[in-house]
């Protein structure tokens, strides 16, 4: 029924009660009379409708026209709305059942910081306690400062890995934030100590092959260069292969040692001594050391700020030093190089440019990875072991920067070590 058809219908009533009061003489009265009934059958109607929304699990009440409609088209209504919850519900339950039954630690984190839901597996890893600590800001009851540190910067944008101390036996956790809704955050923490120790017992045995080799290859290298140091009193047709012999055993040894250095960085990574690091004095250094390593090198320094950051002097220096021969190397002889300290907005830049020979911008991304070599006659022409920038990039990880390169075949190249700078 619509409303004209309701409206019409109780003018209709109106009308004919109106002419029955006329007959008798009480027009008026009996139009008041009407409205009233209509007034009372409505009120009656709106109760029922109340008295049952109180329990609206029940069917609706039978009502007649218009308020027939109006209670149907409230029930439907509201089944549909209790299916769609229920579907809801059922769909949150299978959720939290599969993240209950995860061997991850799973917890979930309202826009103050504070525990919505978390799984039994967070106890061993964080040692939370499911579901008692429902409800307490994370970071009091999680107390490791990288954590908090990475929890509070907001910025999830890698992945966060430390080593934790729950109960007796050292844990490397792995933690991955998502950030969802409006301020929450899903967080997933696994435990790594397995991958960790596989990954350390790789750059033990590398370490340990490079060592044993290490004392071999300086005998043989000692006798190659004793042999090398007086050529005259050598016969001629071994004298090509000796002096072969030399250079290798020198690029074995270069290799050894680069290869020795770069386990080392990797497994100082969780405990790298941080101390400030005055970035003037360690260029001064670098540029006294390759004025006597390379004395036609022509370095340029450019320092514009004098903030410091926090890191590892050595290995830092050997970062910068490699960067800055790698930038001697691909370049002609005599062509500047510079070595620049600036602050840009949040980052501090330590940076090394040249105008050289440049590198194609297929090759950038693999740059980094030990033994990538752009072209082998490039490489062999200057003696390189190919885990310079290896290095470069395990340092910049180790003392939480990033290396940026930017590179043009033919015009030259420039290495950016970004660091946050410490406000
Ligand atoms: P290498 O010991 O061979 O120099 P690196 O890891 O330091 O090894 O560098 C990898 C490769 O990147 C080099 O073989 C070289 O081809 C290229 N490269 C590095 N730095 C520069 C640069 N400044 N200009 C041009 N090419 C470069």
């Amino acid at each position: 029924m619509t409303w004209v058809a309701a409206t019409s219908r109780a003018l209709l009533l109106i009308t004919v009660v109106a002419c029955v009061g006329a007959l008798y003489g009480y027009p008026q009265e009996a139009v008041i009379l009407a409205l009233l009934g209509i007034c009372g059958f409505s009120y009656h109607q709106m109760r029922r409708v109340q008295l049952w929304l109180q329990t609206p699990e029940q069917m609706p009440p039978d009502a007649y026209g218009l308020w027939g409609q109006i209670l149907s088209r409230m029930y439907f209504l509201q089944r549909n709305s209790l299916e769609a919850q229920a579907q809801l519900q059922t769909t949150v339950d299978s959720l939290q059942d599969s993240f209950a039954a995860m061997r991850d630690g799973v917890v979930m984190v309202d826009t103050n910081g504070c525990i919505k839901w978390l799984n039994r597996s967070l106890e061993p890893l964080l040692g939370l306690r499911c579901p008692e600590d429902t409800g307490q800001p994370l970071t009091n009851l999680v107390r490791a400062p990288e954590f908090s540190r990475y929890f509070l910067a907001m910025d999830y944008s890698a992945p966060l890995e430390y080593l934790a101390s729950v109960g007796d036996k050292p844990l490397y956790l792995r933690i991955e934030v998502t950030p969802f809704g409006e301020g929450e955050r899903l967080l997933f923490v696994r435990d790594v100590s397995n991958a960790v120790l596989m990954e350390k017992m790789r750059r033990e045995f590398v370490a340990n092959v490079s060592h044993e080799l290490r004392t071999p290859l300086t005998v043989i290298s000692g006798y190659l260069g004793t042999l090398l140091s007086d050529t005259n009193a050598f016969p001629e047709r071994y004298l090509k292969a000796v002096t072969q012999m030399g250079q290798q055993a020198e690029r074995m040894e270069s290799l050894l040692k680069d290869l020795l250095w770069l386990s080392r960085i990797e497994s100082e990574h969780y405990n790298t001594a941080h101390d400030a690091i005055d970035v003037q004095g360690l260029f001064h250094e670098l540029r006294d050391d390759l004025a006597e390593s390379h004395p036609n090198s022509v370095l340029v320094l450019e320092i514009s700020t004098d903030e410091t950051i926090c890191g590892n002097y050595r290995q830092l220096y050997s970062a910068v030093s490699n960067l800055a021969i790698n930038a001697i190397k691909y370049s002609p002889e005599g062509n500047p190089v510079t070595l620049s300290w600036t602050l840009q907005g949040d980052d501090l830049c330590m940076q090394v440019r040249d105008r050289g020979l440049g590198i194609d911008s297929s090759h950038i991304p693999r740059l980094t990875e030990r033994f990538y070599r752009v072209d082998d006659s490039r490489n062999s022409a200057t003696g390189g072991t190919g885990l310079g920038l290896a290095i470069v990039k395990h340092v910049a990880a180790a003392n939480d920067g990033q290396l940026k390169i930017e590179s043009k075949l033919g015009e030259g190249s420039t290495f950016t070590l970004i660091f946050p700078a410490r406000g």
